[in-house]
């Protein structure tokens, strides 16, 4: 799961829909061929398995470009290829960053403090008069050809700040926190090619206090090094039985990529364990969909992995995946709080039900007799693919544990049962398009039992 920055959040719009409602997912007439159809691949999981993924994976931390997450690629390709699926290893550059020197001097004076450049900021030294220009919402913002821009942080993202005051004719940026504590960067896009420095708030407000009375000119020198280094998605396909190829593609995925200080025993490779575990039943289990498991690297940087997988899509294959299952963080002993099922939640990234939380919804109440409702957060590999327009969710436990993101998210928190709980739910999902005996999928008609869940607005962290 990826830490988003307070911008990036509130530029989602995170507009809740409100109430719940009710699937009307048609009836099967005999509701006990879906359960039997479950569990020819239900019974055949096994929680040692994923636990071993897991012991095996959370040995070091994973953080994309690394050696760490090149090993777990090449563990992750080798038992792809031991069930006999078509297995390829997807490289993209990520970009890590260099700094030699970032300088903000306010009428040729250092400020006391370390400023921060923007990730993506070009390296360049302006001269030119401060302007606040507050939030940078582009109404608010006159001319400001050959000025530096000071800007708030928050509300609308950092590359559409930048945009607005290169739009007016900004020479630089130099963004203040809009809290007094926690870190402070912020990022910019290609073509933005303007210097870009992050300050704090107390010095941010010090100079908005400064230039009510008087000018003010800054100087923004920055010099830093762009570093390519090489993620990986690792993608395996489950070929339909010729004589019964519907044409369409369901796809699994999680992130085998974890955060650098953190061996990501949770996150998330609690979540490719269960994408090796229904790769290796469903690869003997004949179907009349292409299964695509997929992991990918460089989540935790921004969900890069699964963005360039799905840029790289061709026009034709887009409408032929059906479904995004996103598993993220899905073994935790201590997440979920007192929530039902262990704190089992969906979400989509527009707040909305679709076939993917319909298909889970329903093979919670088949499998379990538990109910799992659905909420609204991105900050997993299903943004991208909901973005395409494919039904997608991501399945996790909320709220997060006290581990995520720490050196502390290791095997002893893992729980066998919940990771069994998630398998079976998404297997017996994927399984519903998958198996040969449906007719082809068209709609979101598939489930076999009424079943009724709810949005619930409960926060991940
Ligand atoms: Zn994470």
């Amino acid at each position: 799961m990826y830490r988003k920055s307070i911008s990036a959040i509130l530029a989602l719009g995170l507009v809740l829909s409100s109430g719940s409602a009710y699937a009307q997912v048609k009836s099967a007439p005999n509701e006990h061929s879906a359960v039997a159809f479950d569990n020819k691949v239900i019974k055949k999981i096994n929680a040692d398995n994923m636990y071993n993924t897991i012991a095996y994976l959370s040995e070091q931390p994973r953080a994309a470009g690394t050696e760490g997450e090149y090993k777990a690629v090449k563990y992750i390709e080798n038992q792809f290829k031991s069930f006999g699926l078509e297995t390829t290893i997807q490289p993209f550059p990520i970009y890590d960053t260099q700094i030699n020197h970032v300088i903000v001097k306010i009428n040729g004076t250092d400020i006391k403090e370390k400023p921060n450049p923007f990730s993506g900021s070009i390296s360049k030294q302006v001269t030119a008069p401060l302007v606040n220009i507050g939030k940078a919402f582009p109404e608010e913002i006159g001319d400001l050809t050959g000025k530096i821009a000071l800007i708030e942080r928050g509300n609308i993202t950092f590359t559409e700040k930048v945009q607005n005051a290169l739009d007016k004719g900004a020479v630089g940026v130099l963004m203040y926190n809009n809290s007094s504590s926690g870190n402070f960067s912020g990022q910019v896009q290609d073509g933005q090619n303007i210097p870009a420095v992050a300050i704090t708030r107390a010095t941010g407000l010090q100079l908005v206090e400064q230039l009510k009375t008087t000018e003010v000119v800054a100087t923004l020198d920055v010099d830093i090094e762009k570093i390519e280094k090489t993620s990986y998605n690792v993608i395996a396909s489950l070929k339909p039985n010729k004589n019964k190829d519907t044409g369409q593609i369901v796809m699994v995925g999680a992130h085998h990529d974890s955060v650098p200080v953190g061996p990501g025993a949770n996150d998330d490779a609690s979540g490719v364990s269960v994408v090796l575990e229904l790769a290796r039943i469903l690869s003997k289990t004949p179907v009349d969909t292409e299964i695509r498991f997929v992991t990918f690297g460089a989540e935790e940087r921004g969900l890069l992995g699964s963005y360039y997988y799905a840029n790289s899509l061709s026009k034709d294959e887009v409408p032929r995946i059906q479904a995004h299952f996103q598993m993220d963080m899905v073994g935790s002993k201590d997440a979920g709080g007192d929530n039902p099922f262990g704190g089992f939640i969906m979400y989509t990234l527009d707040g909305k039900k679709n076939l993917v939380t319909d298909l889970g919804a329903a093979a919670a109440v088949r499998i379990r007799s538990e109910n799992i409702s659905y909420g609204q957060v991105g900050r997993s590999d299903h943004q991208p693919f909901h973005e395409l327009g494919i039904p997608s969710a991501v399945f996790t436990h909320a709220p997060l544990e006290a581990a995520y993101h720490k050196p502390t998210d290791t095997l002893d928190k893992i729980s066998k049962e919940k990771l069994q709980q998630v398998a079976e739910v998404i297997g017996a999902s994927v399984y519903q398009i998958a198996r040969p005996d449906t007719p082809a999928l068209v709609n979101a008609t598939v489930a076999q039992e009424l079943v009724d869940y709810s949005f619930e607005n409960r926060p991940i962290d």
